[in-house]
Protein backbone atom coordinates (compact mmCIF):
# COMPACT_ATOMS: atom_id res chain seq x y z
CA UNK A 1 0.00 0.00 0.00
CA UNK A 2 3.04 2.35 0.28
CA UNK A 3 1.93 4.13 -3.42
CA UNK A 4 -1.65 4.54 -2.21
CA UNK A 5 -2.56 8.16 -2.03
CA UNK A 6 -6.14 7.56 -0.09
CA UNK A 7 -6.26 7.32 3.50
CA UNK A 8 -8.24 4.95 5.43
CA UNK A 9 -11.57 5.61 6.61
CA UNK A 10 -11.30 3.13 9.84
CA UNK A 11 -8.47 0.20 10.57
CA UNK A 12 -9.23 -2.39 13.02
CA UNK A 13 -5.73 -4.82 14.05
CA UNK A 14 -6.47 -8.57 14.93
CA UNK A 15 -3.86 -10.47 16.73
CA UNK A 16 -2.78 -13.33 18.48
CA UNK A 17 0.18 -14.78 20.25
CA UNK A 18 1.05 -17.77 18.74
CA UNK A 19 3.45 -20.73 20.65
CA UNK A 20 6.69 -19.00 20.45
CA UNK A 21 5.31 -15.90 22.07
CA UNK A 22 5.19 -13.43 19.40
CA UNK A 23 2.56 -11.63 17.79
CA UNK A 24 0.88 -12.25 14.23
CA UNK A 25 -1.56 -9.37 13.13
CA UNK A 26 -3.41 -8.50 10.73
CA UNK A 27 -4.98 -4.97 9.71
CA UNK A 28 -8.81 -4.56 8.25
CA UNK A 29 -9.19 -1.65 6.14
CA UNK A 30 -12.12 0.44 4.83
CA UNK A 31 -11.08 2.79 1.84
CA UNK A 32 -12.85 4.75 -0.15
CA UNK A 33 -11.07 4.45 -2.97
CA UNK A 34 -11.30 3.13 -7.45
CA UNK A 35 -9.71 -0.62 -6.39
CA UNK A 36 -7.68 -0.54 -9.93
CA UNK A 37 -5.45 2.21 -8.53
CA UNK A 38 -4.40 0.21 -5.10
CA UNK A 39 -0.75 -0.88 -4.80
CA UNK A 40 -1.68 -3.92 -3.32
CA UNK A 41 -0.26 -7.77 -3.72
CA UNK A 42 -4.07 -8.67 -5.27
CA UNK A 43 -7.39 -7.15 -6.02
CA UNK A 44 -10.19 -8.99 -5.93
CA UNK A 45 -12.51 -8.56 -8.89
CA UNK A 46 -16.43 -9.42 -8.37
CA UNK A 47 -16.63 -10.77 -11.88
CA UNK A 48 -19.25 -12.40 -14.12
CA UNK A 49 -19.01 -16.08 -14.50
CA UNK A 50 -17.51 -15.93 -18.37
CA UNK A 51 -14.62 -14.12 -16.41
CA UNK A 52 -14.31 -12.22 -19.66
CA UNK A 53 -14.95 -9.08 -18.27
CA UNK A 54 -18.71 -7.42 -17.87
CA UNK A 55 -19.92 -3.71 -16.23
CA UNK A 56 -18.46 -2.49 -12.81
CA UNK A 57 -15.74 -2.73 -11.35
CA UNK A 58 -15.08 -6.03 -13.63
CA UNK A 59 -14.84 -3.08 -16.55
CA UNK A 60 -13.02 -1.22 -14.59
CA UNK A 61 -10.00 -3.52 -13.95
CA UNK A 62 -10.21 -4.96 -17.34
CA UNK A 63 -9.77 -1.48 -18.97
CA UNK A 64 -6.43 -0.76 -16.57
CA UNK A 65 -5.28 -4.03 -16.67
CA UNK A 66 -5.11 -4.21 -20.27
CA UNK A 67 -6.01 -6.76 -23.08
CA UNK A 68 -3.40 -9.63 -21.56
CA UNK A 69 -5.96 -9.98 -18.59
CA UNK A 70 -8.73 -11.00 -21.54
CA UNK A 71 -6.50 -13.29 -23.01
CA UNK A 72 -5.27 -14.65 -19.98
CA UNK A 73 -8.73 -15.44 -18.72
CA UNK A 74 -10.07 -17.14 -21.80
CA UNK A 75 -8.09 -20.09 -20.32
CA UNK A 76 -9.69 -20.15 -16.68
CA UNK A 77 -13.21 -21.28 -17.84
CA UNK A 78 -15.11 -19.25 -15.87
CA UNK A 79 -16.04 -19.51 -12.58
CA UNK A 80 -18.89 -20.75 -10.40
CA UNK A 81 -20.75 -18.88 -7.70
CA UNK A 82 -19.06 -18.62 -5.00
CA UNK A 83 -15.37 -19.92 -6.55
CA UNK A 84 -12.41 -18.08 -7.17
CA UNK A 85 -10.15 -18.04 -9.67
CA UNK A 86 -6.39 -16.37 -9.90
CA UNK A 87 -4.72 -14.43 -12.65
CA UNK A 88 -1.88 -12.33 -12.97
CA UNK A 89 -2.59 -8.52 -12.69
CA UNK A 90 -1.29 -7.01 -15.93
CA UNK A 91 -0.98 -3.24 -16.16
CA UNK A 92 -2.74 -2.92 -12.90
CA UNK A 93 -0.04 -1.53 -9.79
CA UNK A 94 -0.87 -5.12 -7.65
CA UNK A 95 0.32 -8.34 -8.65
CA UNK A 96 -2.78 -10.77 -8.50
CA UNK A 97 -6.50 -10.14 -9.74
CA UNK A 98 -8.16 -13.05 -7.83
CA UNK A 99 -11.80 -13.30 -9.79
CA UNK A 100 -14.65 -14.68 -7.56
CA UNK A 101 -18.47 -14.75 -8.75
CA UNK A 102 -21.05 -13.65 -6.36
CA UNK A 103 -24.44 -14.75 -6.34
CA UNK A 104 -27.09 -12.44 -7.71
CA UNK A 105 -29.50 -11.38 -5.14
CA UNK A 106 -32.89 -13.31 -5.06
CA UNK A 107 -34.14 -12.15 -1.88
CA UNK A 108 -31.94 -14.20 0.30
CA UNK A 109 -33.88 -17.91 0.72
CA UNK A 110 -31.58 -18.80 -2.29
CA UNK A 111 -28.19 -19.83 -0.49
CA UNK A 112 -27.07 -15.96 -0.83
CA UNK A 113 -25.28 -15.63 2.72
CA UNK A 114 -23.09 -18.93 2.06
CA UNK A 115 -22.46 -18.55 -1.14
CA UNK A 116 -21.03 -14.52 -0.92
CA UNK A 117 -19.41 -16.01 2.08
CA UNK A 118 -17.72 -18.34 -0.05
CA UNK A 119 -16.26 -15.99 -2.40
CA UNK A 120 -14.36 -14.35 0.32
CA UNK A 121 -12.98 -17.33 1.81
CA UNK A 122 -11.77 -19.05 -1.40
CA UNK A 123 -10.15 -15.72 -2.47
CA UNK A 124 -8.76 -15.76 0.56
CA UNK A 125 -7.35 -19.06 -0.25
CA UNK A 126 -5.71 -18.02 -3.05
CA UNK A 127 -4.17 -15.43 -1.72
CA UNK A 128 -2.78 -17.37 0.83
CA UNK A 129 -1.71 -19.88 -2.07
CA UNK A 130 0.05 -17.43 -3.79
CA UNK A 131 2.06 -15.86 -0.40
CA UNK A 132 -0.33 -12.49 -0.74
CA UNK A 133 0.23 -10.05 1.83
CA UNK A 134 -1.99 -7.27 1.17
CA UNK A 135 -5.25 -7.89 -0.58
CA UNK A 136 -8.08 -5.46 -1.15
CA UNK A 137 -12.11 -6.70 -2.04
CA UNK A 138 -14.90 -4.06 -3.08
CA UNK A 139 -18.14 -5.30 -2.38
CA UNK A 140 -19.08 -8.30 -3.95
CA UNK A 141 -22.67 -8.34 -5.46
CA UNK A 142 -23.43 -5.35 -4.40
CA UNK A 143 -24.03 -3.18 -7.55
CA UNK A 144 -25.70 -5.07 -10.23
CA UNK A 145 -26.04 -8.51 -8.47
CA UNK A 146 -28.36 -6.33 -6.06
CA UNK A 147 -27.45 -7.84 -2.44
CA UNK A 148 -28.27 -5.62 -0.29
CA UNK A 149 -25.44 -3.64 0.88
CA UNK A 150 -25.70 -3.45 4.65
CA UNK A 151 -26.30 -7.41 4.56
CA UNK A 152 -23.19 -7.69 2.10
CA UNK A 153 -21.48 -6.16 4.51
CA UNK A 154 -22.21 -8.16 7.61
CA UNK A 155 -21.07 -11.68 5.68
CA UNK A 156 -18.24 -9.86 4.44
CA UNK A 157 -16.91 -8.74 7.75
CA UNK A 158 -18.22 -11.95 9.53
CA UNK A 159 -16.33 -14.12 7.04
CA UNK A 160 -13.12 -12.25 6.75
CA UNK A 161 -12.83 -11.73 10.62
CA UNK A 162 -13.62 -15.41 11.43
CA UNK A 163 -11.02 -16.61 8.32
CA UNK A 164 -8.41 -14.24 9.67
CA UNK A 165 -8.83 -15.25 13.47
CA UNK A 166 -8.71 -19.15 12.53
CA UNK A 167 -5.45 -18.55 10.50
CA UNK A 168 -3.52 -16.26 13.20
CA UNK A 169 -3.90 -19.64 15.70
CA UNK A 170 -3.84 -22.34 13.46
CA UNK A 171 -1.82 -21.70 10.42
CA UNK A 172 2.05 -22.13 10.06
CA UNK A 173 2.30 -20.53 6.38
CA UNK A 174 -0.32 -17.58 6.91
CA UNK A 175 0.77 -14.82 4.39
CA UNK A 176 -1.75 -12.18 5.27
CA UNK A 177 -1.04 -9.05 7.21
CA UNK A 178 -3.51 -6.29 5.71
CA UNK A 179 -7.10 -6.78 4.41
CA UNK A 180 -8.98 -3.67 2.66
CA UNK A 181 -12.33 -3.54 2.14
CA UNK A 182 -12.50 -0.94 -0.85
CA UNK A 183 -15.67 0.79 -1.22
CA UNK A 184 -16.41 3.07 -4.09
CA UNK A 185 -18.98 5.30 -2.86
CA UNK A 186 -18.56 7.60 0.48
CA UNK A 187 -22.21 5.76 1.31
CA UNK A 188 -20.76 2.34 0.92
CA UNK A 189 -17.76 3.54 3.01
CA UNK A 190 -19.49 4.68 5.94
CA UNK A 191 -21.63 1.05 6.05
CA UNK A 192 -18.62 -0.70 6.26
CA UNK A 193 -17.13 1.78 8.96
CA UNK A 194 -19.89 1.74 10.53
CA UNK A 195 -20.00 -2.46 10.72
CA UNK A 196 -16.50 -2.77 11.58
CA UNK A 197 -16.55 -0.55 14.90
CA UNK A 198 -19.53 -2.83 15.98
CA UNK A 199 -17.21 -6.13 15.66
P1 LIG B 1 -21.67 -7.26 -8.78
O1 LIG B 1 -22.07 -7.72 -10.15
O2 LIG B 1 -20.93 -8.31 -7.99
O3 LIG B 1 -22.81 -6.64 -8.03
P2 LIG B 1 -20.58 -4.61 -9.47
O4 LIG B 1 -19.31 -4.32 -10.17
O5 LIG B 1 -21.85 -4.25 -10.17
O6 LIG B 1 -20.53 -6.16 -9.07
O7 LIG B 1 -20.57 -3.88 -8.06
C1 LIG B 1 -19.84 -4.34 -6.94
C2 LIG B 1 -19.33 -3.14 -6.17
O8 LIG B 1 -18.18 -2.61 -6.82
C3 LIG B 1 -20.32 -1.98 -6.06
O9 LIG B 1 -20.30 -1.50 -4.71
C4 LIG B 1 -19.72 -0.93 -6.98
O10 LIG B 1 -20.02 0.40 -6.54
C5 LIG B 1 -18.26 -1.20 -6.80
N1 LIG B 1 -17.33 -0.67 -7.81
C6 LIG B 1 -17.57 -0.34 -9.11
N2 LIG B 1 -16.44 0.11 -9.69
C7 LIG B 1 -15.47 0.06 -8.73
C8 LIG B 1 -14.09 0.40 -8.68
N3 LIG B 1 -13.44 0.88 -9.76
N4 LIG B 1 -13.40 0.23 -7.52
C9 LIG B 1 -14.03 -0.26 -6.43
N5 LIG B 1 -15.32 -0.61 -6.40
C10 LIG B 1 -16.04 -0.45 -7.54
Amino acid sequence: MSNTQTKPILQKHLSTANDAGSENSVTLSVLQADITTLNVDAIVNAANSSLLGGGGVDGAIHRAAGPELLEYCRNLNGCATGEAKISPAFNLPSQYVIHTLGPVWHGGNDNEAALLASCYRNSLDLAVENDVSSIAFPAISTGVYGYPLEQATEVAIDTVEAYVQSCLENATNFSIREIIFCCFSATDAAVYKQLLELH
